[in-house]
């Protein structure tokens, strides 16, 4: 029973973790531009309210701020994004915005983090380079991701945002969002993936994360059942498995004169034929659960009646 009301407590939380307080009510004497105000911050020029000499703490928190790691910060931001992912990003598609730290700035520095961490290992010396007698250029494209990791999983990622875009066009949270909104999703997620790649060196078995963070973001993120989410994200996963396809045949005709024309036509249509049945059957849940949700609304208008 404890354990059960602990884990409600961590879905409130999943939910719902902050609470705007006024913390400093007024009226204070802003020390930076001496306007007089109520709250947290000052109006005219930003200042927050009860600042007094430095001390040990000012410095501290100046020095941490170098990092990213003041509140609202990045390492609060990655707590978050770990805990409950799909919640998270949410909140900043909403438009709350200062809860997160700018998403494309945390992705590069966690790229520059990795990158560190692998100098340091020594792992960078275990990539593994495929030789050919054929001069390949997956391998260049290979060696490119492992150097540049952030540019790298955001590439990689990009190619779900037309199948999350169409798929989960009519899901029941977040419903119609635009393109520069799937783009920021897979942002957050590829600071995940980063993430997930710096304990991913020691155990191969990290990389089983992926799916699962894959599943609890959109799961959280777009309120599709357990089902519905699976499924999409199956056929998102088929989606970029084809476009990889296609961008190695794409490679494979400018470089190697390989005739792939035909493959590359029939990969794309495949690719729109996934779409449109999802599509589809989206359309035909939506159509369902709106019908239950009137139905609901109207047994609630007659039920008040019934008991007069
Ligand atoms: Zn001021």
């Amino acid at each position: 029973m404890r354990l059960k009301e602990r884990f409600h407590r961590f879905r409130a939380w999943q939910k719902e973790p902050r609470r705007f307080a006024v913390k400093e009510s007024g009226p204070h004497r802003c020390a930076c531009c001496g306007n007089e105000f109520e709250g947290n911050y000052c109006p005219v020029c930003g200042q927050a309210a009860g600042v007094g000499r430095i001390t040990w703490q000012s410095l501290w928190k100046n020095v941490t701020m170098l990092w990213g790691l003041e509140s609202n910060s990045m390492l609060s931001s990655l707590w978050q994004l770990i805990w409950r992912p799909g919640y998270f990003i949410g909140e900043y598609l909403d438009g709350r915005r200062q809860v997160s730290y700018p998403p494309v700035k945390m992705l590069f520095m966690l790229a520059v983090f990795y990158l560190v961490v692998i100098q340091l290992s020594g792992s960078s010396d275990a990539i593994p380079l495929m030789i050919n007698e054929e001069k390949h250029i997956i391998d260049d494209i290979a060696n490119w991701l492992m150097k540049n990791p952030g540019w790298g999983i955001l590439s990689l990622t990009m190619m779900v945002i037309l199948p999350t875009w169409v798929l989960f066009r009519l899901a029941p949270r977040h419903p119609k969002h635009t393109l520069p909104e799937g783009v920021f999703l897979q942002v957050f997620l590829s600071s995940i993936l980063i993430f997930i790649n710096i304990p991913e060196m020691a155990s191969k078995w990290f990389n089983l994360l992926i799916p699962f963070y894959y599943y609890l973001a959109y799961r959280q993120l777009f309120g599709y059942s357990f089902w519905g989410t699976l499924w999409r994200l199956f056929c998102c996963l088929l989606v970029w498995v084809i476009s990889l396809l296609i961008f190695v045949a794409c490679f494979e005709y400018l470089y190697n004169r390989r005739d792939v024309i035909s493959f590359i036509f029939v990969s794309i249509a495949i690719i729109a034929a996934i779409l449109a049945f999802g599509y589809l059957i989206s359309k035909q849940t939506e159509k369902r659960r709106l019908k239950r949700s009137e139905s609901q609304k109207q047994t609630e208008e007659i039920s008040p009646n019934m008991v007069k």
